[in-house]
């Protein structure tokens, strides 16, 4: 592999557009990689801004915002719901990965459908629901389902599962009526995510799928390596560079999928277009992570090597276990010598909210797994104990 003297190199200043977590690791790879980088955000307490060279304190479609970001020498995106069309405007200025096209792929549940169809790929059994008289006995074949926004959904929130018609009636009203889709409730044998990086047709990787566990609809365990058989996992990788070469992606993106049923068929859920949560254990156990790659493929760089050193277990440390503003006893998590805790710096604690996330490294995932469940359940029980004993009220 080799690259051309077009390729965009240290110092040059990059630019991302979003200062949540996501962001901050990507600032944190670019910096340490020699990059400058401006940040754009609207939140003074954004995550990024602590690393950042400069932050725009601004919305996404501030004018004056956007033309700065113009001025980078190359612009991404660490959140999907940022405006593709500011996307699309600032690719005429500088690079732009991935495109505003892909963005709005993502962005909507619909059109992600139809792209991952268009792929020669499964969904799962799924229909739209744009007005009341969409719905109908006709659609029984998709019940129990779940009603999910086809816009602005994350970490389970605009989804109403429903089991009946009249259920579907009642969720659709609770979601303000919005366009949905109506997806069947399949039997997940497990979730899996394959990050790939792209930047063109030859130079594609993929990261080892992870196996992912959910609570309440949030991420809470990420496997590696997915305790699932090798052609089920080769099959994922294949899929999810399939779907990345259709949409001729270029950066980061993630696919989840869901394993379905005793056959263990593979449909695939949703894209992220950008660097995701399950995908944060490459930043301790594999040769490259997901946010330097996301600054190679920015600036037209091959991607890196993927290959995992280690079976690990990444955990998601999320705001519950903040109990009543106190900081969490991070000691055991510290003290464990192959734990790495990474904490995003967010000043507001909210429950459900990613605070950080650590990844244990194991000899084998079963084991990181267990080790990660022991160390988030002290985080859990302390500020249980905190809460009952210190000050006897219920957080
Ligand atoms: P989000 O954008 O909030 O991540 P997802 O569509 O990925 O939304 O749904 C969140 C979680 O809900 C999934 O990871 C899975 O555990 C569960 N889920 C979503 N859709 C289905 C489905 N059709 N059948 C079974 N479980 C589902
Ligand atoms: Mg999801």
């Amino acid at each position: 592999m080799s690259f051309s003297s077009s390729c965009i190199l240290p110092p040059a200043m990059l630019g991302i557009l979003g200062g949540g977590q996501l962001g901050a690791m990507f600032v944190i790879a670019a910096k340490t990689m020699g990059y400058q980088v401006t940040v754009l955000d609207p939140d003074p307490n954004a995550p990024a801004a602590q690393y950042a060279d400069v932050h725009l304190c601004a919305a996404f479609d501030d004018a004056a915002a956007l033309q700065t970001m113009a001025g980078c020498a190359a612009v991404t995106t660490e959140f999907e719901n940022v405006s593709a069309d500011s996307m699309r405007w600032l690719a005429q200025y500088t690079e732009v990965s991935p495109s505003g096209d892909c963005v709005a792929i993502a962005q909507d549940r619909q059109q992600e459908k139809d792209w991952i169809t268009r792929a020669g790929l499964a969904t799962v059994p799924f229909v739209v629901i744009c007005v009341d008289s969409d719905i109908n006995s006709n659609l029984e074949e998709f019940l129990p389902g779940i009603l999910k926004t086809a816009t602005l959904g994350y970490d389970g929130k605009g989804q109403i599962e429903v089991g009946t018609v009249d259920e579907l009636r009642t969720a659709f009203t609770q979601l303000q009526k919005v366009r949905c889709v109506l997806e069947k409730k399949v039997d997940l044998r497990a979730e899996i995510s394959v990050v790939v990086a792209r930047l063109d047709e030859q130079q594609t990787v993929c990261f080892p799928p992870a196996e992912n566990q959910h609570e309440n609809g949030i991420l809470a365990y990420s496997l590696v390596p997915a305790r699932l058989p090798q052609p089920v996992l080769q099959q994922a990788e294949y899929m999810a560079l399939k779907l990345a070469h259709a949409m001729d992606y270029k950066g980061v993106l993630a696919v989840e999928m869901f394993v379905v049923g005793n056959e263990m068929q593979l449909v695939v859920n949703e894209i992220a277009p950008r660097p995701h949560n399950s995908g944060h254990y490459t930043l301790d156990a594999c040769v490259s992570d997901q946010f330097q790659q996301q600054v190679r493929l920015m600036c037209g760089l091959p991607p890196a090597a993927t290959d995992l050193l280690q079976p690990c277990c990444m955990a998601n440390i999320l705001g519950d276990v903040w109990p009543a503003g106190r900081e969490p006893d991070w000691c055991t998590v510290l003290n464990h010598a192959t734990a790495c805790l990474h904490l995003y710096g967010k000043k507001q604690v909210r429950p459900g909210r990613k605070m950080g996330h650590f990844t244990v490294l194991a000899e084998d995932s079963a084991q990181a797994w267990q080790m990660a469940r022991s160390l988030h359940l002290h985080l859990q029980n302390d500020a249980q104990n905190f809460c009952s004993t210190a000050l006897n009220i219920s957080c």
